[in-house]
């Protein structure tokens, strides 16, 4: 009995404080966004747990959203209106303009999380947010309920025309932000009178006009007067976490965002697993899916490259690879993709090296990115640039 109570005690600092975040998602969020979220927040382990089912999709009904025109005067003058971020990025398409988009109150956004804690039984001391595209009254990326702190949305949609990488980054850092401005404030609507409105770089920064939060990101800071606060709400450890997390993601961001050029080309790993690193490039994994997986694997191996033309011919190459690699289907069902993506008269093996370059790209940058994908001129052998004693095989 006696041990018992001592474990209790033991745990109780932990439990004072809610570690976890369940992240929801809207049906129009797009499901590769989303994994990327979770794959980015939980990329370090810690204290911070994020908690996600992917399948489960929070949907609107057409009463619980509303037509609003944006008007003229807000079109251009307020700049927190993503109007204005549609201008700011000059390549952008103009929108039409009047410009009406079905837009939900702040209100039956909280609903959904608290709808989800209700249904799924979360307790009353750890996160739901929930990530959607759909724009809300005010036109916040992110947001606590007042009524609920542990409940909160962040706006997924219209990244594109204020930072050139994957949403992912500012969605993953905000649910960070949120958790953090939580355990900042007291309540809430202290929490609208004293977060910094001009941006210092800050994880508290208002960001009333979303570019920014691009600082932000940049910084992956907390400011001293934050971090006393912070030191007296939350354990160390879990501040720590939160640290990690906001550097890394400031670390993939910059490599995304083609801005480490200057660095040494990564090693790239395989795993006995079959999975890829580039352990210096911030140890990021290369997810890609079986078959373009298989394909990359049989470049690796000819450095001096293969014609499109002449895939046909590494067709048993290309079966032995895949079917070490891939557990799904028969193997008559793996053959059969092999025999297509080896099809010159099908767009197959071209369309999984665009997405191999998309996938690297999104990692480290176009310009990294050039030395690990397979490319070559029209009419040219296609090959891997990197150099064979950077691939390690573990
Ligand atoms: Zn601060």
């Amino acid at each position: 009995m006696h041990f018992i109570w001592e474990a209790v005690i033991l745990r109780l600092p932990y439990n004072i404080f809610s570690m976890d975040i369940h992240l929801i998602r809207s049906s129009e969020v797009d499901k590769i966004l989303f994994t990327k979220v979770v794959d980015l927040l939980q990329s370090i382990p810690g204290p911070i747990r994020i908690c996600c089912e992917q399948e489960e999709l929070i949907n609107f009904d057409n009463d619980e959203l509303q037509n609003i025109i944006i008007p003229d005067e807000e079109k251009w003058f307020r700049q927190e209106k993503v109007v204005y971020n549609y201008i700011a990025k000059e390549s952008a398409m103009m929108p039409d303009f009047p410009l009406e988009r079905k837009t939900a109150s702040w209100e039956s956004l909280f609903k959904k999380a608290a709808k989800y804690r209700l249904d799924k039984l979360i307790p009353s001391d750890q996160f739901v947010f929930l990530i959607t595209d759909i724009p809300n009254k005010s036109n916040w990326f992110a947001a606590l309920d007042v009524n609920n702190p542990f409940n909160g949305f962040i706006h997924a949609d219209d990244w594109e025309y204020i930072i050139d990488c994957s949403a992912a980054f500012p969605v993953a850092y905000e649910v960070l932000a949120l958790f953090l401005q939580k355990h900042l404030f007291n309540g809430v609507m202290e929490l609208r009178q004293k977060v910094h409105g001009t941006s210092i770089g800050c994880v508290s920064d208002l960001c009333m006009n979303k570019r920014e939060i691009i600082l932000k990101l940049r910084t992956a800071d907390i400011c001293p007067s934050c971090m006393h606060t912070l030191k007296e709400q939350l354990p160390l450890n879990v501040i720590h976490h939160a640290r990690m997390i906001m550097e890394s993601l400031r670390v993939k961001m910059l490599f995304a965002q083609n801005f480490r050029q200057d660095v040494p080309l990564s090693r790239l790993i395989i795993t006995p697993q079959k999975k890829l690193f580039l352990p210096d490039f911030d140890n990021q994994e290369v997810k890609l899916r079986p078959l373009e997986k298989a394909l990359y694997f049989l470049f690796l191996e000819n450095p001096d490259g293969i014609f499109l033309s002449n895939l046909c011919d590494h067709r048993e190459k290309l079966y032995t690879i895949y079917t070490r690699l891939s557990n799904r289907g028969m193997l008559d069902e793996m053959k059969i993709r092999i025999d297509n993506m080896t099809n010159v008269l099908t767009n197959s093996a071209s369309e999984k090296i665009s997405r191999i370059r998309q996938v690297f790209e999104e990692l480290i940058g176009q310009d990294l990115a050039e030395h690990y994908v397979i490319r070559g001129e029209v009419g040219e052998a296609k090959k891997i640039a990197i150099e064979r004693n950077l691939v390690v095989e573990e």
